[in-house]
């Protein structure tokens, strides 16, 4: 299994523009972070998670060859905002439409920001076209490798965990980004995997993210071999924070990371 992160920025990205960013050295290119999103090579399949307003550059800088089906982890903007250049990747198709898995709010605001791309309606050719599909508990891919599902508190949405599992290598790779709290069923379904992404937004607290302090303590009850804090704001200086986070056996992702797993 391949995970490339594509981005690992908050909602407006890393550095804010029009702002001081106290604290965050921009001469490091670990604190340049784009809107959040992973792209999963599991037994060959594509698999993009997200795709927000970053996604065409994202794929630009990192190589992207394909994407094979999209899961979209909740419906906020910076996780959607750039679904329509998924357009190059719908074009190798041959007029397939690309499979996009989501909660049931996530499909309801893709049918509302671009309903122009969804099968059902009147085919306009030149756009990108999607097949909307609710997310199951388990997602079994050809070839035999499986996505777990479970739905993660994030203020008055939810948003999907998602647990990888290849089935050439048994790598498992967790991803829960965009949460308030690794809940007890989650917890149970990432216990022990090979990588560990969790949402760490801050050291302060917020009403619909974890802080840095509650994805250390769900790192520490996960038991992860490695874990990787995602989504952090310009408060997450990298030169600050990596070796602090590191005596905690966590770290903190960046943009363009690759991991091979397996
Ligand atoms: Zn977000
Ligand atoms: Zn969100």
């Amino acid at each position: 299994m391949e995970i490339i992160f594509l981005g690992t920025g908050t909602s407006q990205g890393v550095p804010l523009p029009a702002h001081p960013n106290p604290g965050l050295d921009r001469a490091n290119p670990k604190n340049w972070r784009t809107r959040a999103s992973v792209h999963v090579i599991i037994d060959g399949v594509h698999v993009q998670v997200d795709a927000g307003p970053d996604f065409r550059w994202q794929c630009l800088q990192n190589d992207i060859s394909a994407v094979d089906f999209l899961l979209l982890t909740h419906e906020h903007t910076d996780h959607m905002a750039g679904l329509d250049d998924m357009r190059c990747y719908y074009n190798l198709r041959e007029g397939a439409p690309i499979p996009l898995y989501s909660t049931r709010s996530g499909l309801e605001r893709v049918r509302a920001f671009m309903p122009y791309a969804i099968r059902e309606t009147p085919r306009k050719s030149g756009y990108v076209e999607f097949s909307l599909r609710e997310m199951p508990a388990t997602l079994t891919l050809d070839g035999g490798a499986r996505i777990h599902s479970v739905r993660l508190p994030h203020g008055r949405t939810q948003t999907l965990g998602l647990v990888f599992i290849e089935s050439s290598t048994g790598a498992r790779f967790v991803y829960y980004s965009d949460c308030k709290e690794v809940t007890p069923e989650a917890e149970a379904l990432a216990h022990g995997a090979d990588v560990v992404v969790l949402d760490g937004l801050r050291p302060e607290t917020h009403p619909t993210h974890m802080t840095v302090g509650e994805a250390v303590l769900a790192a520490e009850r996960i038991q992860g071999r490695r874990t990787f804090i995602t989504h952090t704001t310009y408060q997450l200086d990298y030169g600050t924070w990596a070796p602090v986070l590191a005596a905690d056996n966590v770290e903190i992702a960046y943009d363009g990371l690759r991991l091979q797993l397996g």
